[in-house]
């Protein structure tokens, strides 16, 4: 169980010196508590209180990281219950299901699959992280064989399944460098499972059939020295599953129950044959809390729309996505091409850019800081006005690029046009279209 802040502050040194960046031990103790510090903050803090501090401060749903360099995946760490309180913090992992029993040109249409579906939006790449190697097979030869391609044909995540402990070695002797999760220990094999995830420095999957032996099965992980673990709490059906994964994570931040405190693994791909049924159930557990979710195959048409509903729900709430302010120069423009201004709203900017790009018509684009807004919303905030965009205008350098001095504002700013003639007597306010959609056919009547 978790200290409270006064538990907290009687381990503290008590002489206030302020060195941790607040005031008081008291002070210290409470943002301890609340998540809010780091215990090495505090330099004067004895060993002994160290051990018992430690406890304090470790998030409530431990991070695990499965793989390794730029893909790796981190799951878990999550504070929160709703993203509106603060926000969350790791995605979720998608995961495709390759089985050791399926001939050679699945299994490379599988990883061709994995390789390519990958998607652009908001100047992000959207895609999967994981291969899920199932040993139906049972035979070690046959599952390392596969596993190895699996490594060789891909950077992603791996996750090893199997009953077999001797069939989940013979994974581990080919991919352990690419610290992959082992799936799963269970009551039965749990002492031959703590060892490989020891020896090898890898996450294990705890599995039981319902909370209580869950629970019990990580508290024999934690004491045998295995500490990045991932739940399966067993279910199958989307009920039991979803509200599993509620109590879980109730039980984690609410009750600081530790057994409990490890981010999850979900398997769609057992609860239905239909894909797309698959896919919706797969979402449910993007928005309530799938920490590892596992598809029994990617197509783009259900993959895409997980991708974009986890980017989604993972964004701060309270930082919209937002663009660099500037002049962005798309298709080679010169001084005789059109300039357009926008917000810097990542979603406004893309579409925008987009649409300029597809009329292929060279332009600048000014992207004024709106602090993430929209056009519509920064313009009613008054940070997409004549006062705030005529400055931008004369110190961004777009004068000196173009000889025509014509300035096309969004449709939805048209309100702005007489206050930035004024501000910028030397350009001439031209009003674009409102919906971006409409960019193409409004550059080609432009002149200059
Ligand atoms: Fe207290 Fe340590 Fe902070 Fe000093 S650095 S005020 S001793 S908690």
């Amino acid at each position: 169980m978790a200290l409270t802040g006064i538990q907290i502050f009687k381990l503290l040194p008590k002489t206030n010196c302020g060195e941790c960046g607040v005031p008081t031990c008291l002070a210290f103790a409470m943002n301890l508590a609340a998540g809010k510090a780091e215990l090495a903050a505090c330099p004067y803090v004895s060993e002994e209180a160290k051990a018992q501090l430690v406890e304090a401060a470790a998030p409530p749903i431990r991070p695990v990281t499965i793989g390794v360099g730029d893909r790796a995946l981190k799951v878990g760490g999550e504070t929160v219950m709703f993203r509106h309180e603060k926000r969350f913090e790791n995605p979720p992992g998608f995961a495709i299901l390759i089985s050791d029993t399926m001939d050679e040109s699945e299994i490379n249409a599988r990883l061709e699959r994995f390789g390519q579906l990958q998607y652009e939006r908001v100047g992000l790449t959207l895609r999967p992280e994981l291969v899920a190697v199932k040993g139906e097979s049972g035979d070690a030869a046959k599952f390392e064989n596969v596993v190895n391609r699996v490594k060789k044909g891909s950077d992603c995540g791996i996750i090893l399944m199997s009953d077999n402990p001797d069939v989940l070695a013979a994974g581990l002797k080919v991919c352990a460098d690419r610290k992959p999760l082992i799936y799963a220990a269970t009551e039965d094999n749990l002492d031959r499972l703590a060892d490989l995830a020891k020896e090898s420095s890898c996450p294990v999957v705890a599995k039981a059939s319902d909370l209580e032996k869950l629970a019990q099965l990580t508290t024999k992980l934690t004491e045998a020295g295995v500490n990045d673990i991932v739940l399966d709490s067993g279910s199958r059906s989307l009920r039991r599953a979803y509200e599993d994964q509620i109590i879980i994570r109730s039980a984690a931040l609410n009750s600081k129950f530790r057994p409990l405190g490890f981010p999850t693994i979900v398997f769609p791909c057992e609860m239905t044959q239909d894909p797309m049924m698959e896919a919706v159930i797969a979402s449910a557990f993007v928005a309530k809390y799938g920490g590892i979710i596992v598809l029994s195959d990617f197509q783009g048409e259900n993959l895409f729309p997980l991708l974009v509903e986890r980017l989604n729900i993972y964004t701060d709430p309270q930082r919209p996505l937002a663009t660099t302010e500037g002049i962005y120069e798309i298709g080679g423009p010169d001084e005789n091409s059109p300039v357009l201004i926008t917000t810097n709203f990542s979603l406004t900017y893309f579409i925008v850019s987009g649409e300029i790009e597809s009329s292929k018509i060279p332009s600048y684009l000014l992207v004024k800081d709106t602090e993430g807004l929209s056009v519509m919303t920064s313009w009613a905030a008054g940070k997409f006005v004549a006062d705030t965009i005529a400055p931008f205008v004369k110190k961004c350098g777009i004068a000196d690029k173009v000889k025509h001095h014509k300035l096309v504002i969004p449709g939805y700013a048209a309100a702005e046009s007489g206050g930035l003639e004024e501000e910028l007597p030397d350009w001439k306010i031209m009003i674009g279209p409102r919906e971006g959609a409409h960019i193409p056919a409004y550059l080609k009547t432009w002149t200059p």
